[in-house]
């Protein structure tokens, strides 16, 4: 039984682990696979990336295996980890190790230690278990902390009665594997949590590290369950106490995740859209402009994120008039300079039927159109300042819009067209 576990895993996976075990073994150290990833292998859910604890130094180990595999590696000398990639994949070593809190919600202080210590200092019980990677019980499932039978009752179980005061951010998480896995808070941990939510423990917390957590948090696949859940117990006041949500917004949640889901089908190439961005636009829509700058500015977002959610509020005036019918090219106009996340924000906000029609519009046809003309052409007739050009080509795009040219020898007539009543 103890090696079917790993034979879950794709054979690029199981190649890296039979390599780092030897390389481990070489280097006199015993390594383990940990957290997560043990718990998605035996709930049977797929794995992307790997963890892995190292009882001695996980950067050079990584050095190491690295070099073998003829892969890069990023070491981070501060928490004694690296991190290995291989394809798409990332996979994590850290030296195994016991934390410190100096005070509630700070960053942990790293120590040296062994396998037992680092599982004791993770969050729940079904994330605190590790398979052993080493010669001599390879495949063996450590479970100190009964997680594989949390794991069958669908229970999140805190290791330690202070835990979500040593880091309030389990409270996020708790809710976040509760409702992943359809699984419930056991009683014991979930009175501990209400009693941590009550003295305020996340609001210690650093801002930077809420926001880490709160967009792992609102990146979950469909998180209206999420959000109604930890308003119910906690009201997103350590985002800010005047957070209001009612009925309205969460049925925006609910046609926000449709939309998100659209999306992704539709633009299958086109970037990755960080549907965090649009719940959490959601959850802040009601705050005052001030406080809405302020819970921004406060996170510490990047600044295109920042300046989508900005944009996301200061627009929706602007955006509700397009509830008509319209000219391709004011469609084009009006929405070109949004993010994909805010056009599902907006998609999602006015379930208006015209306004929908336009947003999709600009997303499936009228973003996708290039004009086939090129400067060059343009030069062929006799066009030769540049500043001129850019505004024939210019022109030229709002036209083959409005009035869907589709040959090069369309575009080139309309040009001249152009050309001729600007010059006049
Ligand atoms: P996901 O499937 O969302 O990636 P994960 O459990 O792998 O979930 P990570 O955030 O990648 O989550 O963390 C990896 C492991 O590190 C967890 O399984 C857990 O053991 C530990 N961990 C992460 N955050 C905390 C925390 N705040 N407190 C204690 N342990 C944590």
């Amino acid at each position: 039984m103890t090696n079917s576990r790993l034979k879950k895993l794709t054979p690029q996976f199981k190649n890296i682990l039979r390599v780092s075990s030897k390389i481990a073994q070489k280097s006199g150290y015993n390594i383990y696979l940990v957290g997560g990833v043990v718990r998605d292998l035996l709930l049977n859910r797929p794995v992307f990336d790997l963890d892995i604890a190292v009882e001695g130094d996980a950067i050079l180990l990584v050095k190491r295996l690295a070099e073998y595999l003829n892969k890069s590696f990023r070491k981070h000398h501060s928490f004694g980890t690296a991190t290995l990639y291989y394809g798409n994949h990332k996979i994590d070593f850290a030296t195994a190790r016991q934390e410190k809190y100096p005070h509630y919600g700070a960053l942990p202080k790293v120590r040296v230690s062994f396998l037992e210590k680092d599982l004791a200092r993770r969050d729940f019980s079904i994330n605190a278990m590790a398979i052993s990677l080493n010669k001599k019980n390879y495949g063996q499932l450590i479970d100190f902390y009964g997680g594989r039978r949390d794991l069958k009752n669908g229970l999140i179980r805190i290791l330690y009665p202070e835990s979500f005061l040593d880091d309030p951010l389990r409270i996020l998480r708790a809710v976040r594997f509760e409702q992943r896995f359809s699984f419930r808070v056991e009683p014991k941990t979930f009175l501990l949590m209400k009693n941590a939510i009550e003295a305020g423990a996340l609001q210690l917390v650093h801002p930077h590290r809420l926001r880490n957590e709160l967009i792992l948090f609102l990146s979950e696949a469909r998180p209206y369950r999420y959000i109604k859940r930890l308003y119910s117990l906690e009201n997103f006041n350590f985002i800010d106490e005047s957070v209001i949500l009612n009925k309205n917004d969460f049925r925006f949640f609910i046609r926000a995740q449709s939309a998100i889901k659209f999306y992704k089908k539709e633009f299958k190439e086109s970037n990755e859209i960080k549907s965090w961005v649009v719940y959490l636009a959601g959850i802040l829509l009601n705050l005052s402009d001030e406080k809405y700058l302020e819970v921004i500015n406060r996170f510490g977002f990047r600044k295109n994120q920042r300046d989508q959610a900005i944009s996301i509020k200061e627009d929706l005036g602007k955006i509700k008039k397009l509830d008509h019918k319209r000219k391709a090219s004011d469609i084009y106009k009006r929405l070109k300079s949004y993010s994909p996340e805010a056009l599902v924000f907006f998609y999602a906000y006015f379930p208006k039927k015209n306004l929908r029609k336009n947003i999709r519009l600009f997303l499936e046809v009228l973003s996708q159109q290039k004009i086939k003309v090129k400067g060059r052409d343009l030069k062929k007739i006799g066009i030769q300042s540049s500043s001129f050009m850019g505004e024939v080509l210019k022109e030229l795009f709002y036209r083959k819009l409005d009035k869907g040219l589709k040959t090069k020898g369309q575009e080139l007539k309309e040009a001249k067209e152009i050309i001729k009543t600007n010059k006049s």
